[in-house]
């Protein structure tokens, strides 16, 4: 039985070059045999007597593409000069070229050896498993997919053969880069890109194009709708993957950087920074009425005289934990810093405010630390509430100052407690 990883079993044709193409493919021969007769169910038949204009242009860019994958570089070259210049006087060589590579790939691959291809179904749209970064490939031929999926496999792939399929799965999947094909069925690659790109939230996805154009009017134009990348088709396995994998390092460093800017180290919120970029954004759209508390824990440096600054750590950890918690979705929280905390939120009214600061403030009391010597650690918090009046705060600032005097209040009252109208 041959084994079908040994490239010796597939004998070199003149009008392929075998070894060109299976060093393309990673030396898989077991791929380069399914891409082989995918190419021939595809193309055997091959007509483009009654293409229009934009079809056939269509046809033969794709052609371009995939002759290059299989080794067939007389027929690369015949349809890389008609992409280039319309010229339909060629037309005819490219059908005798075509027919030469079809014949030998029916040489090499009878029809009946041809293995089922499983790879693209087990894979397509598949959950992933792990959090491996997700590449999404756009790509409209067949065979391109196949060896991308076999190329990629260090990664979470899921794979869009027109334009809309791509759109729907950026919108609705953590996608950690695209490789876009420009020429697809329905929308364009450039198409499909200026339309991800349209979305604020998509700035950092880095979008790579694989194209069989190399023109330099093309290139600008995938550089200009936000592609941050592109490779020539057919690509070299190892220039796509060292691209691959620079751009996914690059948008996870991006994404550490911003999160290390954004939260505080030891509670996981938002710090004070991200806190005000994001409150005033809510400050300038309120749906409801919008209010502002300050929190801060009692007696902290009591805990951590006691118990040593370790356990206070251990607290505020704690306390972060439950203001998360038992604060609604809505809620803007942070840590102001120390064992300061803020919150802002929209409620229907001052009774439904005040609720929820109770609850907050009723699971920070349940709330137990057992230190490592036996010893229990309990918290108590104070609150002061400020409900946004326009006419009375002139911003963000002096809303936030009201809530700041109502938790002053509520601490020379006592503590543990919450205040409202200061
Ligand atoms: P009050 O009820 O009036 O708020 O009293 P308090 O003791 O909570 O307030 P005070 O401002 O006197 O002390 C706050 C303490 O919080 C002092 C500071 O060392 C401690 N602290 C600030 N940041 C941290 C931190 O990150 N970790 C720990 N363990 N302690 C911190
Ligand atoms: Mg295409
Ligand atoms: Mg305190
Ligand atoms: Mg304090």
């Amino acid at each position: 039985m041959p084994n079908p990883e040994d490239s010796t079993v597939l004998p070199s044709f003149a009008t392929l070059d075998v070894q060109a193409a299976l060093s393309h493919l990673g030396g898989s021969a077991q791929l380069y045999r399914s891409v082989l007769r995918q190419f021939y169910d595809e193309y055997h038949a091959f007509n483009l007597d009654h293409a229009d204009e934009k079809q056939r242009r269509y046809a033969i860019h794709t052609l371009k593409g995939l002759s290059g994958n299989i080794g067939a570089f007389e027929l690369y070259a015949i349809t890389s000069q008609i992409d280039a210049t319309a010229d339909h006087a060629l037309l005819p060589r490219l059908h005798d070229a075509l027919e030469r590579v079809c014949s030998e790939i029916d040489r090499l691959i009878p029809p009946s050896a041809n293995p089922p291809n499983e790879t693209k179904s087990a894979l397509k749209g598949a959950e992933p498993l792990c959090d491996l970064p997700t590449v999404l490939i756009v790509e409209d031929a067949q065979s391109n997919v196949d060896i991308l999926l076999q190329l990629l496999r260090p990664y979470t792939l899921l794979v869009a053969m027109c334009g809309a399929d791509a759109l729907a799965y950026v919108g609705s999947r953590k996608v950690d880069l695209v490789l876009l094909d420009i020429m697809l069925p329905d929308i364009d690659g450039y198409g499909v890109c200026a339309e991800i790109k349209s979305d604020p939230q998509n700035a950092d996805l880095p979008v790579i194009f694989l194209t069989a154009k190399t023109d330099e009017a093309s290139l600008e134009k995938a550089y200009d709708v936000g592609g941050v990348d592109y490779v020539t088709k057919p690509f070299r396995p190892k220039e796509l993957l060292a691209r691959v994998r620079t751009h996914i390092r690059l948008k996870k460093t991006i994404e550490h950087l911003e999160y290390i800017a954004s939260h505080d180290s030891m509670t996981g919120l938002y710090n004070r920074h991200k806190f005000f970029e994001l409150a005033l954004i809510r400050f300038e759209q309120p749906v409801q009425p919008l209010y502002a508390v300050m929190l801060d824990i009692d007696f902290f440096k009591r805990i951590n005289d006691t118990f040593g600054h370790a356990a206070g750590d251990e607290a505020l950890k704690a306390f972060a934990h439950v203001l998360h918690k038992e604060s609604p979705p809505s809620a803007l929280i942070a840590r102001l810093g120390g064992e300061e905390f803020v919150w802002l939120d929209s409620f229907a009214n001052d009774d439904e405010a005040i609720l929820a600061v109770e609850a907050v403030r009723e699971a920070t009391s349940a709330i137990k630390i057992l230190t490592s010597q036996g010893e229990t650690i309990r918290l108590n918090v104070s609150a002061g509430i400020a409900r946004y009046d326009p006419a009375r705060h002139y911003g963000l600032d002096t809303l936030l100052l009201q809530a700041d005097r109502c938790l002053y209040k509520a601490k020379t009252s006592g503590r543990d407690r919450s205040a409202f109208r200061c």
